[in-house]
């Protein structure tokens, strides 16, 4: 059976990407639910968590203040959040005190990393302290403009490692799948800047889409499919459901994984018809950007609860940032909220060495400090990976402190997490001995 191709073009930056389909609004969200949300106590609602998003009183008084003329349903519509979305210098210095650096940065902007914040993660940002965790990973400095020894546009080869275009196919059974060139929030850390945005060189097509299609299906050995972009669940509802069900109808394809920031900078996007056309598609695993505990407020939550409600198994994966969130404390803070949603936290990453990037990364010792400051100390379901994307395309590489020390008299010897030395009596050692 052949599958209806939308006919709308696939989104890339532009002030209304999502086209006007008026059936893709979420409903509003009734005042009488909103009231039970948010004052009823947990122990006397029927359901154990929301089934909607809920607006916090957070968001609330950022909407009276930012936008007085709209409404509660403006602002839980996912659209609406898009259209408002705060991308020019006027809007986002209304909203926060720039400092000098900020507004030269945003003055001189001319990166191929669009400006972009949704109304709702701007509602999370310090107006007045520039060394917020959140507000150093979204709004623009100019750090970024200083090109640093060992940083590349690509530094991970995908552009080399691209069988047909938007399609990195690096490791033999699985492949990322390069949707869109748009997310309704740009991470000024972000490995894709190349191609992100209006000024990037991607433009994500249905004949694109198609192309690579045809190669998965012509390609047995691959059996887990990656989407990604730009974000993928800033698709149209048609467009994403199109998109799942290409892909999943090819026999050898096993699980669909979707990677995306959406639930942590525009819950208001995981709608009821979202979670009836993700749930048609089951394997399908989600990959969720996290950056700092500061995300994880009342409508985070209500977003990855939906979704694990749905079934759908919930990761995180996290750039460590310098000053952001190179703290264990903040890591721990994070990854025990995650997990109390439902998210388990899997890979922690070295920041990529993109052009501009440097005031981001740490030092991999750092990585490794902060392993270290997990193990032994929090549940093994709270520790992500910590791994380094190598440059030059090969491919994710996990660290680790050096727990293993060696070998001596058929036994080896391992350092637990309290600096403690083992002796494992290792059977293969014995046997050969
Ligand atoms: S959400 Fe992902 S793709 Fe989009 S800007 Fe952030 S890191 Fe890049």
């Amino acid at each position: 059976m052949k599958n209806n191709v939308p006919a709308v073009s696939v989104c890339t930056e532009n002030p209304d990407p999502l086209g006007t389909d008026p059936a893709e609004e979420p409903p509003s969200i009734s005042s009488a639910l909103v009231q039970d949300l948010l004052f009823t106590p947990q122990t006397e609602r029927k359901y154990p968590f929301p089934t909607r998003i809920p607006i916090s009183q957070q968001s609330r008084k950022f909407l009276r203040n930012f936008f007085p003329h709209a409404t509660e349903a403006d602002w839980c519509s996912w659209h609406w959040q898009i259209r408002n979305s705060i991308c020019t210098l006027d809007r986002i210095q209304h909203i926060i005190g720039l400092t000098p650096d900020e507004y030269g940065a945003i003055v001189r902007h001319s990166t191929g990393l669009p400006f972009r914040i949704t109304p709702y993660y701007a509602s999370l940002l310090s107006p007045s302290d520039p060394s917020q965790a959140i507000r150093r990973s979204v709004v623009p400095v100019m750090d970024e403009y200083l090109a640093s020894p060992g940083e590349a546009q690509d530094p991970l080869s995908e552009e080399h490692q691209s069988p047909v275009p938007g399609l990195v196919h690096r490791y033999p059974d699985r492949v990322l799948f390069l949707t869109t060139g748009f997310c309704s929030t740009y991470c000024r850390y972000c490995t894709r800047s190349r191609m992100v945005g209006n000024h990037g060189k991607f433009r994500g097509s249905i004949t694109q889409w198609q192309q690579a299609i045809a190669y998965i299906q012509a390609t047995p050995q691959v059996r887990d499919v990656l989407l990604s972009g730009g974000d993928p669940l800033t698709l149209p509802d048609s467009h994403l459901d199109y998109l799942l069900s290409s892909i999943s109808r090819i026999p050898h394809v096993e699980i669909v994984r979707i990677g995306t920031k959406v639930p942590v900078v525009l819950p208001q996007r995981i709608t009821p018809k979202l979670i009836r056309i993700l749930k048609k598609y089951q394997p399908l695993w989600m990959s969720i950007h996290f950056t700092h505990p500061d995300e994880l407020t009342p409508e985070t939550r209500a977003a990855c609860n939906l979704l694990a409600d749905a079934g759908i198994p919930l990761g995180s994966q996290t750039v460590l940032l310098k000053g952001i969130n190179d703290d264990v404390t903040a890591l721990t803070s994070l990854f025990h909220g995650l997990l109390k949603n439902r998210v388990r936290p899997y890979y922690l990453y070295q920041c990529d060495p993109i052009l501009g990037s440097s005031h981001f990364r740490t030092t991999v010792d750092k990585g490794i400090e902060m392993i270290e400051g997990l193990r032994g100390h929090t549940s093994g379901y709270a520790i992500p990976h910590y791994v380094i994307d190598a440059p030059g395309g090969g491919g994710k590489i996990p660290l680790l402190p050096e727990y293993y020390q060696g070998r001596e008299n058929g036994e080896v010897l391992l350092r637990n997490y309290e600096g403690r030395t083992f002796r494992y009596p290792d059977p293969q050692a014995q046997c050969s001995a």
